[in-house]
């Protein structure tokens, strides 16, 4: 089966789906693969990297599509790029069904299948496949490392002869897979770190990375289903926001990562909030692409607001590409040797895997998410 593994066209995204090294094992294994010309430039793999491992590097876009069996990519497919797609071939990436009906009408009129990897299921057997958690881990440290950046000030505590410096103040909103990464790392660096989730399970790691967890307590609007927060209320979130609000006023830096899945960001930091806090302290908004966990931060934007500069920086995985693409690249490889032989796909449709991120199958759409 042929393998294309096309350049990524959304602004500012610097990742390609496979490394040379992921590549030459799926050629080892039996497929054939080619590049889009440049596709890992950004990511610092070149054109040559990819044919001394015998891949062949494409410029005409729409022929590699639609002489592929198999197209894999990071981002969702365009219209475009599905369009050119043959019937019967199947495309791999991150796809967010519930929210992309015009992707998912293009795979259904071209008859193609589609995976979406941020649907593989979260469970033990599928963590090497897992893109959302490598790419969350990588998001979580340079999330620290974005924020010391725009601090006026060093992490750690620091003795010398002209004074002692007090260590920083680092508040973690959300404690999933970016929000763990954010403490080790804020941790490594000397800070303080302290850390909200309302998921209860989160406070025994948050601790045993070192920090200290900000206890909120829940009430009965509060919604977890399978590790994940499906939803809260807004007397709740009125609540959480009154306990975190004296946290944040005495931070330095506040790394927001808290979301809630197929939902708009829970709104934990205020405007007032923001006013409360330290001239040149820092907010860091990872959930800035699904609506922001700041009301302050803009899209797209580093802004200084009230004496606070908060950064709106969406993708940030995309900001370390090489290590964003290894990683993904393994993951995407694990799943694809899940799912197909050399020889075709598998299609064990009550397999839990395959069951979980199918979206679309030869044309048909077969998900839960999006098959009501
Ligand atoms: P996520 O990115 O969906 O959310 C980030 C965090 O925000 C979560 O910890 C969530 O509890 C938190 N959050 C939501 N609303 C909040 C609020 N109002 N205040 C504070 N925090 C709030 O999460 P994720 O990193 O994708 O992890 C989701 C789940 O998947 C977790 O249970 C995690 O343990 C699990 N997981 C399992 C595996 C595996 O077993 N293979 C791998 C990775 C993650």
């Amino acid at each position: 089966m042929k393998i294309a593994i096309i350049k990524e066209t959304k602004a500012f995204e610097k990742r390609v789906a496979l490394s040379p090294e992921v590549c030459k094992q799926l050629i080892q294994a039996g497929f054939e693969c080619a590049i889009e010309k440049e596709a890992g430039v950004s990511s610092f793999f070149e054109d040559t990297a990819y044919e001394a491992i015998g891949a062949k590097a494409e410029k005409n876009k729409s022929s590699l599509l639609s002489g592929a069996d198999i197209v894999l990519k990071v981002n969702p497919l365009t219209v475009e790029e599905v369009g050119h797609m043959k019937k019967g071939a199947v495309a791999i990436s991150f796809m967010y069904a519930a929210t992309n009906p015009e992707l998912i009408e293009a795979c259904t009129k071209q008859g193609i299948s589609a995976f979406s990897v941020d649907a593989i299921p979260r469970i033990s057997r599928a963590q090497k496949m897992d893109a959302l958690s490598s790419q969350a881990n990588l998001g979580g440290y340079k999330s620290v490392i974005i924020g010391a950046y725009h601090l006026g000030k060093i992490f750690p505590l620091l003795m010398t002869a002209a004074g002692t410096i007090k260590p920083a103040k680092v508040v973690i909103m959300g404690a999933g897979v970016a929000g763990l990464q954010a403490i080790a790392t804020a941790k490594r660096l000397g800070a303080v770190v302290e850390v909200s989730d309302i998921r209860p399970e989160t406070k025994e790691q948050v601790q045993s990375l070192g920090g200290k967890f900000i206890e909120v307590k829940g009430d009965d609007s509060v919604k977890i289903e399978g590790g994940y927060v499906k939803g809260i209320s807004e007397d709740f979130l009125k609540k959480q926001q009154e306990v975190i609000a004296r946290h944040i006023s005495e931070a330095d830096l506040v790394i927001t990562t808290a979301l809630i899945p197929g939902k708009k960001a829970p709104m934990l930091v205020p405007e007032e909030v923001v006013k409360s806090m330290k001239l040149g302290s820092v907010i860091v908004d990872m959930a800035v692409e699904q609506g922001g966990n700041c009301a302050c931060s803009e899209y797209g934007k580093t802004i200084v607001k009230h004496g606070v500069t908060i950064v709106g920086e969406p993708n940030i995985p995309s900001l370390l590409p090489l290590n964003a693409s290894e990683l993904y690249a393994k993951n995407i490889a694990t799943f694809l040797l899940h799912l197909a032989t050399k020889d075709g796909f598998k299609w064990e449709m009550d397999e839990e895997i395959t069951k979980g991120s199918l979206i679309v199958h030869n044309g048909k759409a077969v998900h839960p998410s999006i098959v009501k």
